[in-house]
């Protein structure tokens, strides 16, 4: 008989992990899908329900679980910040009671087990690019510091129990990613502009727009997910996922234009705080240990992108 691995995927249900899921089942795992479905659905995994080799199960990662799996990939956080600021206390609990539990899983099982940490633990970067050894530059009672604190603290976790327990730990810091399954209203800005633009709405730029972020299209993402898991013990990260090549908000907001041909105007409105400036991975790291670099650029990821949201309106 075959023995298929079995693979837990948390937050499997929201954007990330509904790739992240259809990949595994691609590569042969048994896949165990969780999720609480705050900012997941299940209209996200709706293909792979009739598959015999995945599950879908309702839980909150803040409560225990017993399950026997061989990989947890913990992917459960709201991630937009309309999202994670809704109930920031949650969010907070989310990341490291969410981690407490799904290390003591790993250590219960032996599982390998992989972390969703970000971009936000960097904070507000006085480095460029971001390197792996840098930091950050936090604050610690923002409205962003649920999330950022939170990720921060699941990494402390995960490093202690490797420390302490020999588990093995996989820590990724995921850089923004776009892609098909995104939720519609989330705020996050390749969301918001694609959504507007199909509807000539005007296009909300936050601040003077010359503010900078890195897109990573989410099949590159996933590849260098899978690669890390499947990477030797002894690289356990922390290692930066995301596309190198940065745009300010403003060239952004023209691309989306020019790719739905819509008549939408730029407007600008204030600038949320703690919102930082300039962002861009360094991933020199991910290209030596896991021998990967993304592939699909902006215009190529957002015309794969826009297509899912145009669908969504009808
Ligand atoms: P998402 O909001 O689409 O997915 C998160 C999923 O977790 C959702 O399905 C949600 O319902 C679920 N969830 C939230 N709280 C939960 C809980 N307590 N118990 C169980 N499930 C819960 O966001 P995403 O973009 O897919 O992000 C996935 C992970 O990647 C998150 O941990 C996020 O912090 C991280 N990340 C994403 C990005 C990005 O650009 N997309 C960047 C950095 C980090
Ligand atoms: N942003 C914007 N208009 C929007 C949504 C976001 O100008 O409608 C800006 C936001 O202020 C930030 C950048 O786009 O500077 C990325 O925001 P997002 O929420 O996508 O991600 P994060 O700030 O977490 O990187």
């Amino acid at each position: 008989m075959h023995l298929r691995k079995r693979v837990l995927v948390t937050g499997g249900a929201g954007f990330l992990g509904s790739h992240l899921c259809k990949r595994l089942l691609d590569e042969g795992y048994d896949v165990l899908c969780l999720d609480n479905f705050f900012t997941g659905t299940k209209d996200n995994v709706l293909e792979l329900l009739d598959n015999p080799h995945f599950e879908l199960m309702r839980h909150d990662v803040t409560f225990p679980l017993y399950v026997e799996v061989d990989e947890i990939y913990n992917l459960a956080c709201p991630a937009s910040p309309i999202h994670y600021q809704h109930d920031p206390v949650q969010t907070t609990k989310t990341s490291v009671h969410g981690a407490i539990n799904m290390l003591g899983l790993a250590k219960r099982t032996g599982a390998k087990i992989f972390q969703a940490s970000t971009s936000e633990v960097y904070g507000d970067p006085e480095v460029h690019p971001q390197t792996e050894d840098y930091w950050g530059h936090v604050n610690p009672n923002g409205i962003r510091s649920c999330y950022d604190e939170g990720k921060r603290c699941a990494e402390t976790l995960f490093f202690d129990y490797h420390r302490q327990h020999k588990l093995r730990i996989k820590v990724a810091r995921i850089f923004n990613t776009y892609g098909p399954n995104m939720h519609p209203n989330d705020g996050r800005v390749v969301s918001n502009f694609i959504m507007q633009a199909l509807q000539n709405q005007p296009i909300t730029i936050y601040g003077d727009g010359s503010q900078s972020r890195s897109f990573c299209y989410v099949d590159d993402l996933i590849e260098a997910f899978v690669r890390l898991m499947n990477s030797p013990d002894d690289f356990t990260g922390p290692v930066n996922t995301g596309n190198p090549n940065e745009f300010t908000i403003k060239e952004l907001a023209e691309k989306v234009i020019e790719l739905t041909g819509s008549k939408s105007e730029l407007i600008y409105e204030p600038l949320p705080s703690d919102d930082p400036t300039q962002r861009q991975p360094d991933i020199t790291l991910a290209r030596e240990k896991l021998g990967w670099e993304p592939k699909v650029q902006l215009e190529e990821g957002l015309k794969k992108t826009i297509p899912y949201f145009a669908s969504l309106l009808g």
